[in-house]
Parts: structure tokens; C-alpha cells; sequence
């Protein structure tokens, strides 16, 4: 989303026409107002369970942040995350996301809940050189096992700057941080791209899985990302599953986790302590 103006061919051209102009109030409002959300309390993480598809039982979780406006209600984390990569909100809510990610590892490890959490990272964070000595701050503060936190990274965000997204991960992944490319198979990456990413898991995008059914064309995708995953010793996580049918060809294909409203839907923390107790006792 470009901000304002941008200049093409010497000339300063304004991105908002008549009609758009409420939408980019909207945003001016939105970059101001989230300035304050955390400290407000405003902002909140919700956790959807990634299951082990072999067996169904739950193992990780995924953590999605929540921003609920005192006005405008829910904003959706597509429409805020872009607009505070823009207004340089990136590192305050990062660590804000990471630190509570750790903080409830911590609370449920008391509660006898072993579940890892992966957290989602923008381009930006990829860029940012203190990135992994913040990461590796807050795992010692909170003393949970880096393997429990998984860092999860578009193909498209480590392709903006590869070179320093290669370096960024790999300090990450040498303190025992699992990596996942997210959103797979949507990105311009090549394969001699992938080879050289430091990462350990591969994250198939939803619009693959939501609606996969046997002997089509989304199964003989999510069949070539599987048999490519392998080949490189990767694991493999659906997202976006929502039906027996999808999970049975997940299952024939090898994928490891899954993800998706089929389970659950992203829950508040203490809904998901009751869910995952309920679930582990199946
Ligand atoms: P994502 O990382 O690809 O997250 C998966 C999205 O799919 C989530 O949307 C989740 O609620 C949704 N989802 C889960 N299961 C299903 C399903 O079965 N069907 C369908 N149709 N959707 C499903 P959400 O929570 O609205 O997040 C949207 C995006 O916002 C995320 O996409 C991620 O890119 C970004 N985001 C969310 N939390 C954070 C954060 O803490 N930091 C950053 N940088 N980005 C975040
Ligand atoms: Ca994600
Ligand atoms: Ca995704
Ligand atoms: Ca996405």
C-alpha cells in the first residue's frame, strides 16, 4: 500500500481518487490509532492448533495477533500489519508478538501444556540486524527451549532482501529456532533460491488446501510441494484445512501437520488451554 504520493516521471501523482478518499482517512486514522493499541491493551494474541496428521493430536500452535479498535471494532491483521510496515511499527509489535508468545509457553508449561508456538514475521523484521539478538533476549528471559518456537516467514519477505534474510534466519536456526516458509507456492522464489534458505519446515498456502479433493489439480500441487519438501529433508504444514476430505489426501501425501477451521479456529488463550486439555485426552 503506497502512503500519500509517489513520484512518476517527475511528477508528483496522488494514489487516492474521489471515492478512495474515505478509505485512505481510514488508513491515516488506523497508523495513528495503532501507535497506542498495545499500551492500550488493544492488541491480543489468539492460537490455532497445528495437528499431527498421522494421529490428529494437537502439537503446535500458531499465534495470530488480534487488534481490537475501541471504535472500529476488529481490523483485520492483513489491513494493519501492511499499514505498520509503513508508519515503522514493525519492531515494537514484533516484540511485543514474540514476548507474549513466550509468556503464555511459559504459563502453559505449568499447566502441563508441551505445546511450541510459531510466530509470524514481517519482511521487515528480516532486515533488521538486532532482530535475532532480540529473539534469543526473550527465549532466555522466559528459559524455554528455542526448538518451541517456530518462526514463520513469507516466501515473498525473504525474497525482498535475500542475502540478509539468508544471514537473519541462519543466526535464528543456529540457536535451535525451527524456521517455516509460509504462504508456499504463492512466491516467485526458484528452487536454487529455496536450496539455500535456511529453513526447516514448509508452510502449503491455504488457497491450495481449502478446497483440495481427491485427483485434482490442488492435489497434484500439494503432492509436488510434499515430494520437493522431502527431497530436502523438510517438514510439511497445511494451512487452511478444512475438510475430511482435504485432511484424507494431506494424510495419502505425506504432510505432516495440519492446520485449519477442520480443527479449530484461532482461539483465545485460555479457550485453547481447555481445548488442547480435551483434545490430549481423546
Ligand atoms: P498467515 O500467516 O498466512 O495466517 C493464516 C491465516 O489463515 C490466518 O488469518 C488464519 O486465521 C487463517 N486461517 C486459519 N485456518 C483457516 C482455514 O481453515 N480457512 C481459512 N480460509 N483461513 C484460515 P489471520 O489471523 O486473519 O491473519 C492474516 C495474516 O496476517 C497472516 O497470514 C499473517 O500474514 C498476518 N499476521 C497475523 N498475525 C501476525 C503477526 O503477529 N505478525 C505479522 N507480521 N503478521 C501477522
Ligand atoms: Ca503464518
Ligand atoms: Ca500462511
Ligand atoms: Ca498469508
Amino acid at each position: 500500500i503506497a502512503l500519500g504520493a509517489a513520484k512518476r516521471g517527475g511528477q508528483v501523482i496522488s494514489f487516492y481518487q474521489k471515492g478512495s478518499e474515505e478509505a485512505h482517512l481510514r488508513r491515516l486514522r488506523l497508523i495513528g490509532d495503532l501507535r497506542h493499541a498495545e499500551s492500550r491493551g488493544e492488541l491480543q494474541l489468539v492460537f490455532q492448533p497445528q495437528m499431527a496428521v498421522l494421529d490428529e493430536r494437537p502439537v503446535h500452535a500458531e499465534a495470530l495477533l488480534r487488534w481490537r479498535h475501541p471504535e472500529l471494532g476488529f481490523v483485520p491483521p492483513d489491513e494493519f500489519v501492511a499499514l505498520a510496515e509503513h508508519a515503522g511499527l514493525i519492531p515494537s509489535i514484533t516484540r511485543f508478538v514474540i514476548g507474549r508468545a513466550l509468556q503464555q509457553l511459559d504459563d502453559w508449561r505449568l499447566r502441563g501444556i508441551d505445546c511450541g508456538v510459531a510466530i509470524n514475521l514481517s519482511a521487515l523484521d528480516l532486515s533488521r540486524q538486532d532482530l535475532p539478538e532480540t529473539v534469543l533476549g526473550l527465549i532466555s528471559k522466559y528459559r524455554i527451549a528455542p526448538e518451541l518456537l517456530v518462526i514463520e516467514v513469507t516466501e515473498s519477505a525473504m525474497m525482498q532482501d535475500l542475502e540478509q534474510s539468508i544471514a537473519t534466519l541462519h543466526k535464528l536456526r543456529s540457536a535451535g529456532i525451527p524456521i517455516a516458509v509460509d504462504d508456499f507456492g504463492t512466491g516467485q522464489s526458484t528452487l536454487a533460491q529455496l536450496k539455500r534458505l535456511p529453513v526447516d519446515q514448509l508452510k502449503i498456502d491455504k488457497s491450495f488446501v481449502m478446497a483440495l479433493r481427491a485427483g485434482t489439480d490442488d492435489e497434484r500441487i500439494v503432492s509436488s510441494i510434499v515430494q520437493l519438501a522431502h527431497a530436502l529433508a523438510l517438514v510439511v504444514v497445511a494451512e487452511g484445512v478444512e475438510t475430511e476430505e482435504g485432511l484424507e489426501v494431506l494424510r495419502r501425501q505425506g504432510c505432516e501437520l495440519a492446520q485449519g477451521y477442520l480443527h479449530s479456529r484461532p482461539l483465545e488463550p485460555e479457550e485453547f488451554a481447555r481445548w488442547w486439555g480435551e483434545r490430549r485426552r481423546k
